[in-house]
């Protein structure tokens, strides 16, 4: 797994228009996992994350991955599709994504599927 780095300025809305979330990463040793340390961007208030190929503990809560899944994939926007993860947050912000997305199955290659769109329609 990627170890994600950030700036970790105070108040930092460059981004996201929000403060962004504060991030310390402390390295597993011996028995304790490795953990991500989660900090406000806008005041004092901490949560510390540890994770391991089975399971995460977030603010002392114990579960599997599955069992966090569940909870959290609905609460981010995320829905799954068998294998597939699809953004919610992403359809409902551009609707326009939607049909191009369907056709072309590839967010990288919009233009392409839009002129294949464009072409059918004049039959
Ligand atoms: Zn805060």
């Amino acid at each position: 797994m990627e170890v994600l780095k950030r700036s970790n300025r105070f108040y930092d809305t460059r981004r996201f228009g929000q403060p962004q979330i504060r991030l310390r990463h402390r390295k597993g040793i011996g028995l304790k996992s490795p953990s991500y340390v989660l900090r406000c961007g806008c005041c004092d208030q901490k949560l510390e994350i540890f994770y391991s190929d089975d399971g995460l503990e977030i603010g002392g809560v114990n579960g599997t991955l599955e069992d966090w899944r569940e909870i959290l994939l609905p609460v981010l926007l995320i829905e799954r599709r068998g294998c597939q993860l699809i953004d919610l947050a992403a359809k409902t912000k551009n609707p326009a994504n939607k049909t191009v997305r369907r056709k072309g199955g590839s967010r990288s290659a919009p233009e392409t599927s839009r002129t294949s769109l464009a072409a059918g329609s004049r039959r």
